[in-house]
């Protein structure tokens, strides 16, 4: 399914809780009975709606990033990329994603399926109550949303047709801007205290490591292998027992599958060095699991979708990996200095949080510039090494 952004202005304002009401009566005849904002999240605005037979989710894209206010413009295009990508999400993942209701082009809206047994899963990382077999799930939704929008399983016309409905270009300036370049300056956007003064420091004079970045910078720009999340962390999947669900696709785009693989992996290499931090080992042992069955099912996941006819999995399967390395090493850095930063390290007290900034600071730069990663193992190692 494809929308047209039809609206002729882009400035729609914050619907108020009455008026969003009276619009899903009127427009949707869901007997909507009050709304109240949820959202934590940096972008936009989400409402839970409740109804005479339960709620649904309601996300409105302004035209500005709600975390910097109306100083900070952004299209409201991200909207209509976030209901395309849910809807072909799932298509190809049945269930890994929220159920999308409806996608209003003109006031940006998307209402979507509630999903009130569901918590974040950062948060179950961060508290201990992670639900088994998470990283399983992502790993299999991974691989099929990636492979099923690659050059591999899709005929060339449709796969051109979805490079340009994917087009994303306000989106990905920002994780240009604040993943592969603003970390490595001294950038007014970079958010930094006691626990990451001295890291922010020794990135500015690693020049090698800039290098690296740029080099980085310039896959993510020009390798549209597939469809990627382009913000898969921890904080973009919620979970509960036995169900995952990836959501908040607002920056897909054309790009390295390696970028979404990598930026798991990092997540759960903060949670598990949070916890190496407070003595809990069995917690590190629980996101260890996590973290290497993610990327077996995802493999396995690859391998049972790869058609006979490209002899070259392996191949494949190798690079991907390499690039995980490299982008959970960005990911890595950019949340110790960068603007958004996560909530698995900064509510560490000092001085256990500089000592996690060190760490993953060491960490990155070994992920980034040693030899190349052969095996997941070898990746996790790394990331989490003390
Ligand atoms: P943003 O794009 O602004 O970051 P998110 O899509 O991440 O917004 O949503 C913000 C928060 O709203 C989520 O962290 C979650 O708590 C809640 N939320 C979003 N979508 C749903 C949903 N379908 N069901 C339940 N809660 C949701
Ligand atoms: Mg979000």
């Amino acid at each position: 399914m494809t929308f047209e952004d039809e609206s002729t202005s882009p400035s729609a304002a914050p619907l108020s809780t009455q008026e969003l009401c009276a619009w899903l009566k009127a427009e949707l005849d869901i007997d909507a009975q009050s709304a109240d904002e949820i959202g934590d999240g940096n972008l936009n605005l989400v409402y839970r709606v409740r109804t005479s037979d339960g709620s649904v989710i309601v996300k409105q894209a302004l035209p500005y990033l709600r975390l910097a206010g109306e100083g900070w413009p952004l299209t409201v295009d991200r909207a209509r990329i976030e209901a395309t990508a849910l809807s072909l999400h799932n298509e190809l993942s049945p269930g890994g994603v929220p159920n999308l209701i409806h996608f209003d082009a003109d006031q940006h809206l998307i209402v979507m399926e509630d999903l009130r047994d569901h918590v974040i899963w950062r948060q179950t990382l961060i508290d201990g109550s992670l639900p088994a077999g998470m990283g399983a799930q992502v790993g299999e939704i991974t691989a099929r949303i990636t492979l099923g929008t690659s050059d591999v399983l899709v005929p060339a016309d449709n796969r051109k047709q979805l490079l340009k409905d994917f087009v994303n270009p306000e989106l990905c300036a920002i994780s240009e801007d604040l993943v592969f370049t603003s970390p490595y300056i001294d950038s007014p956007s970079n958010n930094i205290d006691d626990s990451s003064r001295e890291l922010a420091e020794r990135l500015r004079r690693d020049s090698e490591l800039f290098a690296e970045s740029k080099r980085l910078l310039w896959a993510f720009k020009t390798q549209g292998e597939a469809l990627i999340h382009g913000d898969l962390h921890t904080g973009s999947v919620m979970v509960t027992d036995g169900d995952a669900r990836v959501m908040d696709p607002e920056f897909a785009f054309y790009g390295p599958i390696g970028y979404d693989t990598g930026n798991v992996l990092a997540h759960l290499a903060f949670a598990s060095t949070r916890h190496d931090l407070l003595g809990n080992q069995e917690q590190v042992k629980l996101i260890t699991e996590e973290a290497l069955t993610f990327w077996e099912v995802f493999v396995e996941t690859i391998a049972e979708l790869w058609p006979d006819s490209e002899p070259w999995q392996e191949t494949f399967l190798a690079r991907v990996l390499e690039d995980s390395a490299s982008y959970a090493a960005t990911e890595m850095i950019r949340r110790m200095v960068g603007m958004a930063q996560v909530a698995d390290i900064e509510s560490l007290e000092l001085p256990q949080r500089y000592e996690a900034k060190q760490r993953i600071g060491r960490n990155a730069r070994w992920l980034a510039l040693g030899r190349p990663v052969r095996t997941v193992e070898e990746l996790w190692d790394r990331a989490i090494h003390d």
